[in-house]
């Protein structure tokens, strides 16, 4: 490890919040657990405790949902458009006012880079809340052209209306901790919808950020509550809540099963943000200083713990070589150490466990015929560190090529096969279709590759390209619906028809 793993200052302002006693936010107020439980908060970075966090159960997310069924039929029911849009830009300026504070916080929960942490909190949760804030004043529904048959003669007029779903579950992983909550808030709010936040018990830190800030943007009490706790348990009972009509879920493919089948109790909606193991796919001619960096970049941004991650690359065997050496040199390259520390290009795996399951991997891919090209190792000292791990001439029938790995490993596998339905039929050989791209200068092979390719989103000389505006989704196991963009809304929102005869 380089001198960036030496331990970085960290601002007063984050001490202070680390040493407070972190409560629930239930009803607009910060309240104890129903019963005695706390979360002890580590940093992957160190291994150490920074924090201990209220931990909720079953019965608090009974007060939670509660409380945000009390403000769905209240106060926010009766609120304008324009005050929600007022509101979600407020919340904007206060989370942009506190940008600082929550990218340490982030850091240190999470491990991520600095400017990963900065980039995104800005892009993705200020800019983010903006876009639906936007959203909130145009929400409308359609007058309907039709002739009901109990008026053959008589006039008729039908439209619709769209209204908020109402109580909003939304659970979410670690892996992106502030944006995760806000990608969920910000379209539940615009929409008129009240939410149970529960935060992932491995990164609660953010999201009670948000809850200080909540508090006092004048968002009503109630409409957003926040409840740090653990899957099995309380994540599971928010899940099969009676109380709850709609669950919105980030995490892996097992648990959004788990999910599913809870919310079957009550028919509540659910969309789901699942697993992925995006293919991309490189041709002869693509512009190969833009492939490498894209590539890399792509497979190991937070440590490769990203479900949009370019983790399966096909490259033409013409380019093959210079692909992996390029890789290989860029990922070599890479300096890991605490996200505070300046330099720093990669960050620790979120735990122990997290890294004993993807060492797992990196084990079953050194028996495999695949050739280990660089990393594999974990280094040595303290934190959940994981060298980025490039396997070359791996098949799409080795078990790293195939599953989820969700940690810093590529597989590159060649072809060179001029058959795009052959490539096309490799490149959607897993359970998964999130993300993929394709890189080439040909804009007929591209396009060809996009409509073959089974994801929710594929790129063309880029990869995982993220905006407020884009929808983002998965198909096959990948997930349920969309996020981002107006069908990111649409999730928050049932249709109701009206019928007049006169
Ligand atoms: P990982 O296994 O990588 O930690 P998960 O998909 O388990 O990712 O976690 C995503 C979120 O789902 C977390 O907030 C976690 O607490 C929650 N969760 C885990 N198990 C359940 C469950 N059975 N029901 C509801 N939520 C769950």
């Amino acid at each position: 490890m380089s001198a960036a793993a030496q331990s970085p200052a960290i601002s007063q302002a984050t001490r202070d919040f680390l040493a407070r006693r972190h409560q629930l936010f239930i009803g607009g107020r910060w309240v104890e657990p129903a019963s005695p439980g706390t979360i002890e908060v580590v940093n992957p970075a160190t291994e150490e405790t920074i924090a201990t966090v209220a931990r909720g159960g079953p019965e608090d997310i009974d007060r939670a949902v509660a409380a945000a069924r009390a403000a769905f039929k209240g106060e926010w029911s009766r609120i304008g458009t324009h005050q929600r849009s007022r509101l979600l830009f407020r919340l904007a300026d206060q989370l942009e006012a506190h940008l600082d504070l929550a990218t340490e916080l982030e850091v240190l929960d999470n491990g991520m880079p600095r400017m990963i942490a900065r980039h995104s909190i800005a892009k993705f949760g200020c800019d983010f809340l903006r876009y639906y804030g936007g959203w909130s004043t145009k929400i409308f529904g359609e007058t309907i052209p039709v002739q009901p048959h109990e008026a053959p003669n008589g006039g008729s007029l039908t439209y619709t209306q769209r209204e908020p779903v109402g109580v909003v579950g939304a659970i979410t992983p670690w892996n992106a901790p502030l944006i995760m909550a806000v990608l969920k808030l910000a379209p539940a709010l615009a929409a008129g919808c009240t939410v149970v936040l529960k935060p992932a018990e491995l990164t609660p830190l953010t999201a009670l950020l948000l809850g200080e800030i909540i508090s006092q943007s004048g968002i009503p009490d109630g409409v957003v509550n926040i409840v740090p706790a653990f899957g099995h348990d309380a994540g599971a009972a928010l899940a099969e809540h009676e109380g709850v009509d709609k669950i919105a879920f980030t995490g892996s493919t097992a648990v959004g099963k788990k999910i599913l089948m809870a919310a079957a109790g009550n028919l509540k909606r659910v969309t789901l943000e699942l697993g992925g193991k995006s293919p991309f796919v490189v041709f002869p001619d693509a512009d190969l200083s833009r492939v490498i960096p894209g590539a890399t970049r792509g497979a190991f941004f937070l440590q490769g713990q990203n479900c949009m991650a370019s983790t399966r690359l096909f490259v033409h065997d013409d380019v093959f070589e210079r692909v992996v050496e390029g890789i290989a040199a860029m990922a070599n390259g890479f300096r890991l150490g605490p996200g505070l520390a300046a330099g720093t290009d990669l960050g620790p795996l979120i735990s122990a466990d997290q890294r004993r399951r993807v060492m797992a991997y990196i084990e079953d891919g050194r028996r495999s015929q695949a050739e280990l090209v660089c990393g594999g190792e974990v280094p040595e000292g303290k934190g959940f560190f994981v060298r980025p791990t490039v396997f070359a001439h791996t098949t799409m029938d080795m078990k790293i090529a195939r599953e989820e790995i969700f940690g810093p490993v590529l597989c590159i596998q060649s072809f060179n096969d001029s058959d795009l339905e052959a490539v096309a039929a490799e490149a959607n050989k897993t359970v998964y279709g999130l993300s993929g791209s394709v890189w080439t200068r040909d804009i007929s092979t591209a396009h060809r590759m996009v409509n073959l390719i089974d994801s929710g989103q594929v790129s063309i000389n880029c990869h995982a390209a993220v905006d407020p505006g884009i929808p983002f989704g998965g198909n096959r196991q990948s997930g349920w619906g969309r996020e981002f963009g107006r069908e990111g809304l649409e999730g928050y929102l049932k249709t109701k028809a009206t019928t007049v005869l006169f």
